[in-house]
């Protein structure tokens, strides 16, 4: 198992974290035995980062990881967990949340905390108006938390804020080949490395969209290069051939995925990809966006929109739709666009002011596609589910 180091504190953490929330399942419940097993097998080939939080199944996927780290391995690895901002409305609820994870975990300490999912800046700002920084700053004081971060689903101008607004541990963002310019972006994953900050990376292979919803194509122009090598490995490669990215997350869920990712996670150095290996994905993202409904590359010349729409954010999930048949993506754009921000930027914000259009060198009639995004991804369960998670989050 290759490692890197974390330059801020040293640690020397493996490239591949077990992500923790699609461990084996039994019946609806995670298969204890079984995921025990993995955890126990994967320490013993060299993870020693393990990713939970405290909502993963249901809520008991840290008690499984806290039973899995008995007998001297909780020791030999680091945990990230995280706090779900949508739970604390005030101080005491984070502090409530934070007893019952070191519970849940069998542990007094965490190495890395995380506020899971932020989608603005408003909502950083939000859990920091409460006094949720400086309680975890005494935390961090007293050694119950060693790093602080935040993990990140919105837009880049957001994470642009975010990451300069505190002065994080290490953050933690989507990154794969098809969202090299979606979310926190590339440019948001060097701003990081600019300023010091460790990322960890997230959804390499977009949720296994990217293994089983691949068009034909995109498997050929893989395959053509090399049979040997399988879409996973090329997208782990890509991943971890950016040198700013610590450790990449996988949520492994039987041994054949844990046994292939640490296979790969031996031989993924930094910049070790060939000029024609990087040829195959310009290849097969023209290929990717030649079947996009709606041809947005994400370069992001139309925005700010005055009235908050992140219109390279609607259009990404509109196209994965359609183009990787993703049926959590409605629950994406719910999360990611609307309901969980203090500043909606879903489809339907749009005022048809028009500016947005003549920057786009796409020449997308953007207000006519926003009207589609907005029929088809909230369609009429959208505003009662949105109205719901804002009177929790007490949003305006
Ligand atoms: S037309 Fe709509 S999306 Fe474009 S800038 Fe105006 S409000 Fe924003
Ligand atoms: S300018 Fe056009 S291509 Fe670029 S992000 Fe906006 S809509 Fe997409």
């Amino acid at each position: 198992m290759l490692t890197r180091v974390n330059a801020k504190n040293g640690d020397e953490l493996s490239i591949l974290g077990f992500g923790c929330m699609r461990f084996p399942v039994n019946g609806g419940n995670i298969d204890e035995p079984r995921a025990i097993a993995m955890i126990h097998d994967a320490i013993k080939k060299g993870v020693n980062y393990f990713d939970t939080a405290y909502i993963y199944h249901n809520g008991k996927s840290e008690s499984l990881l806290g039973k899995a780290l008995l007998g001297g391995y909780r020791e030999q690895v680091k945990i990230a967990t995280k706090l779900p901002p949508f739970m604390v409305n005030k101080l005491q609820n984070a502090e409530k949340i934070i007893e019952k994870q070191l519970a849940r975990l069998q542990t007094t300490y965490i190495d890395y905390y995380l506020l899971h999912m932020l989608t603005d800046k408003a909502m950083f700002d939000r859990l920091a108006a409460l006094g949720v920084m400086h309680f975890l700053e005494e935390l961090k004081k007293k050694g119950t938390i060693r790093n602080i971060g935040f993990s990140f689903h919105g837009s880049k101008a957001d994470f642009e804020l975010i990451v300069q607004a505190y002065p994080w541990d290490f953050c933690q963002i989507q990154y794969n080949y098809m969202d090299e310019n979606n979310q926190a972006t590339k440019s948001g994953l060097k701003l990081a490395a600019r300023l010091g900050i460790p990322v960890i990376v997230m959804e390499p292979l977009r949720g296994g969209k990217l293994v089983t919803h691949l068009p034909e194509e995109v498997k050929k122009a893989f395959a053509g290069y090399n049979k040997e090598c399988s879409p996973v490995e090329w997208a782990l490669k890509w991943v971890w051939n950016h040198s700013e990215v610590n450790v990449v997350l996988s949520g492994m869920s039987d041994e054949i995925q844990l046994n292939d990712n640490i296979r790969i996670a031996c031989e993924a150095e930094p910049d070790s990809l060939s000029a024609e290996e990087l040829k195959i994905f310009e290849k097969v993202k023209s290929v990717m966006m030649e079947k996009t409904k709606i041809p947005c590359t994400a370069c992001g010349y139309c925005m700010p929109c005055p009235a908050g729409v992140d219109i390279p954010g609607c259009f990404s999930c509109y196209n994965d739709k359609y183009l990787l048949k993703d049926k959590s993506v409605r629950f994406r754009y719910l999360q990611t666009l609307g309901a969980m921000s203090v500043k909606p930027a879903n489809a339907s914000q749009c005022i048809e002011c028009g500016k947005c259009e003549s920057h786009c060198p796409q020449e997308i009639a953007i207000r006519e596609k926003l009207k589609i995004v907005s029929r088809e991804m909230e369609g009429i369960f959208y505003k009662p589910a949105v109205g719901i998670a804002r009177r929790i989050l007490k949003l305006k």
